[in-house]
């Protein structure tokens, strides 16, 4: 049992690092029964929850959607198109010093912020002329 529990993890990260997309949980769903054709979505659905509560993978939540997952679990921002709803990582640092900025400021003990851009990607942008 543990070995198999340990394969659909695997199957599951690997899928997700062989991406960036930022999937949904249907697109890993279906790209991992292409090797495990008898796992269930609840079994996907669980084992994403377990990777990211040992952080090895992201859950991005951007309200009013489906959660993405991310295969890279280091802090990073992303950029969302309003109108296709793609994700993309933006190749910018994390910066701390907000971090210590706000916690200075505030008292509270923070442990990392997220940011997310919004607006058109160059795709949109062109079929918008
Ligand atoms: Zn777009
Ligand atoms: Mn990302």
């Amino acid at each position: 049992m543990h070995a198999r529990r340990t394969k659909q993890r695997e199957t599951i990260i690997k899928v997700l690092r062989s991406t960036t997309c930022h999937p949904t949980v249907d697109w890993i769903y279906n790209e991992v029964r292409k090797e495990i054709p008898n796992i269930s979505l609840g079994t996907v659905y669980r084992n994403l929850k377990l990777l990211r509560e040992s952080r090895e993978i992201l859950e991005i939540d951007l309200s009013g959607t489906f959660s993405r997952f991310d295969g890279n679990s280091d802090n990073h921002y992303h950029f969302r198109c309003d109108k296709c709803g793609r994700v993309f990582d933006i190749d910018e640092p994390v910066n701390k010093e907000l971090d210590e900025r706000v916690a200075r400021k505030t008292g509270f003990e923070i442990s990392h912020h997220r940011l997310e851009f919004r607006g058109l990607c160059q795709e949109c942008q062109k079929a918008a002329e």
